[in-house]
């Protein structure tokens, strides 16, 4: 389990959508922080089409 970085709380999985696609996230339910994994932003650039080269 990981903590908040602006908080230091325990933080759970959690799901948002963010302009269309949805994302796995890490919530933090005392500040309402949310942190995202390096391949789910990448996986919301491609998506977005904001990156162009699918890594896998
Ligand atoms: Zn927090």
């Amino acid at each position: 389990m990981k903590t908040c970085y602006n908080c230091g709380k325990q933080v759970k999985e959690s799901g948002v959508i963010k302009e269309g696609v949805k994302l796995k996230c890490l919530k933090c339910f005392n500040c309402g922080e949310e942190f995202f994994s390096a391949g789910e932003m990448i996986r919301f650039d491609m998506l977005t089409g904001r990156r162009k080269i699918a890594l896998n």
